[in-house]
């Protein structure tokens, strides 16, 4: 099993480029996704992380760590790509042994991105209520205003892309990713992308790190 642990500020478009990377049977297994649903269908967890998703927070480690070793050990795509996870060093941690009792291995990619490009893209963000395909309004509008190009439903706003917990998500990024590169920079080579180029450009970039890597 190959992990790709895509690291990034929100709205620098790990989401985006975890899609990108499906025809190449790439699986993404995004930790957001994945508590938006628990909150939508009203499980015992969603209950549980609903107002710290809402506040820009972090939930709590075991909660995600939990969700995610489900995902690694049931599954059975000998490829995929983490978005979203780990969050902080404790996250990685506990990622790291148990990667090591799977015998995986893994790679880790940086998108980066300023402040100010985040905030536009984030609020520009608009997402798919049914299959979760993800538009933004400056980059990636959908053919009809504000309808799925393909489910042909509405487009709605996380709830946390709000001006203000946008800002307090990128405080919590800013504080935690400094452990998180020093984590994994020991181990791994780390690759850092710019996220400021289009999503294509990355995408192509993004191929050609896979391409290397599994040379
Ligand atoms: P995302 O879709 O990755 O931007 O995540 C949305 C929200 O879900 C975050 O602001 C957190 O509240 C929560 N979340 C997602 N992944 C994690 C994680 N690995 N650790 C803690 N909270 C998370």
């Amino acid at each position: 099993m190959l992990l790709f642990i895509f690291l990034g500020p929100p709205g620098s478009g790990k989401g985006t480029q975890a899609d990108m990377l499906a025809p190449y049977h790439w699986m993404k297994i995004s930790t957001g996704d994945l508590l938006r649903d628990n909150v939508k269908n009203k499980t015992e967890i969603g209950k549980q992380v609903a107002e710290m998703m809402n506040k820009g927070k972090l939930v709590s480690d075991e909660i995600v760590f939990e969700i995610i070793k489900n995902k690694l050990v049931h599954g059975h795509n000998p490829k995929l790509l983490l978005d979203g996870f780990p969050r902080n060093a404790n996250q990685a941690q506990l990622l790291e042994k148990l990667i090591n009792n799977l015998g995986a291995s893994y790679k880790v990619l940086l998108i980066e991105l300023s402040d100010e490009e985040i905030i536009k893209r984030n609020t520009g963000r608009r997402i798919c209520q049914k299959c979760n395909k993800i538009y933004n309004i400056h980059f990636s509008p959908p053919r009809v205003t504000n309808i799925c190009d393909e489910c042909g439903v509405d487009l709605t706003i996380r709830k946390d892309d709000t001006e203000e917990v946008i800002r307090e998500r990128i405080d919590v990024y800013r504080k935690e990713v400094d452990d998180l590169l020093k984590f994994y920079g020991q181990k791994n080579e780390i690759a850092h992308v710019n996220g400021a180029l289009s999503a294509s450009e990355i995408h192509d970039t993004i191929l050609k790190i896979i391409e290397e890597t599994n040379r």
